[in-house]
């Protein structure tokens, strides 16, 4: 999957790519720091799962039970992170 194509869609603000080298998107600092919380989690759960798998959900909500708050807030707002730039 294109890069641009994963980063824009509205769950998420970053992705990890092939050599596990984890890239945030630019704005995500813009993010209130529960969402980046999330972004980082979810990312970094990318190295021990690579897809979204119910292995990969439960690892990031082993870490963040509050997981579905910062979905929705990336559902809501993400495009806007990448669009003020
Ligand atoms: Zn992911």
């Amino acid at each position: 999957m294109k890069r641009n194509a994963r980063s824009r869609s509205s769950e998420m603000a970053g992705h990890v790519q092939p050599k596990r080298a984890v890239t945030i998107v630019r704005n995500t600092h813009k993010a209130p720091m529960f969402v980046i919380d999330y972004v980082i989690v979810h990312e970094l759960a990318h190295l021990i799962e690579a897809n979204h798998t119910p292995r990969f959900w439960n690892i990031v909500r082993a870490q963040l039970p509050a997981m579905e708050r910062a979905r929705d807030w990336l559902r809501e707002h993400g495009q806007s992170l990448e669009e003020e730039v």
